[in-house]
């Protein structure tokens, strides 16, 4: 799956578990006011084709560039640089698969940084779930700017929070009543709610 592909089907799962709202947080870069942004899934949400498989090809003042768009182990792949510029670039070579100037085939290093540049701006338009901005105006000072919305990072603070959540009440019930874990998750979270309240009175 393309970067983009990924970040739809995590998108669909995180509205299947925790429902379509999302309450975020942003910082001014104006004013470094903290802004609530409230959003629903579907606002960002893009139907695309663009599958990892597939190879694109982008031409652009004689130099042609085969491509496919970067997947999650692209990115994994290249997380051990420092510099950010080293990362975009190995991410870059991994993923163009055949490159040319005038007919004559050339390496991906020898395009110059222009070229990479266009056909990086390509990749973004080919895969635009990769890349999600939220629009936003400061209430504090009225700056306006797109404010990057990374679904990764966001749906996996949910996640981790409800199982914490989750480990705390087995952990408080299970001492209580002796009962073991597999019974205690079977419990409706209301029911569980209800037991959790009456071991608080
Ligand atoms: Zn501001």
């Amino acid at each position: 799956m393309s970067i983009g592909q990924r970040d739809a089907q995590l998108l669909k799962l995180r509205e299947m578990i925790f429902g379509s709202k999302i309450v975020s947080m942003a910082i001014c870069p104006e004013c470094q006011e903290r802004l609530e942004i409230t959003f629903n899934v579907t606002d960002i949400l893009i139907e695309s084709a663009a599958g990892e498989a597939a190879v694109f090809s982008f031409e652009t003042d004689g130099y042609n560039v085969r491509f496919r768009l970067p997947n999650s182990l692209d990115l994994y792949g290249v997380l051990d640089p420092t510099e950010i510029d080293q990362a975009r670039q190995m991410l870059f070579e991994r993923c163009v698969v055949k490159t040319s100037e005038h007919g004559k085939e050339i390496s991906a290093n020898e395009l110059p940084p222009r070229i990479m540049q266009a056909v990086i701006k390509h990749m973004a338009q080919v895969d635009p779930q990769a890349d999600v901005r939220v629009a936003l105006i400061c209430s504090a000072c009225g700056h306006k700017w797109n404010a990057f919305f990374d679904i990764v990072s966001f749906f996996w603070s949910e996640v981790s929070a409800l199982t914490k959540r989750l480990l705390r009440e087995v952990h408080i019930l299970a001492s209580t009543y002796g009962w073991c874990e597999n019974d205690i998750l079977t419990l409706s979270p209301v029911r569980r709610q209800i037991y959790m309240d009456l071991i608080q009175e």
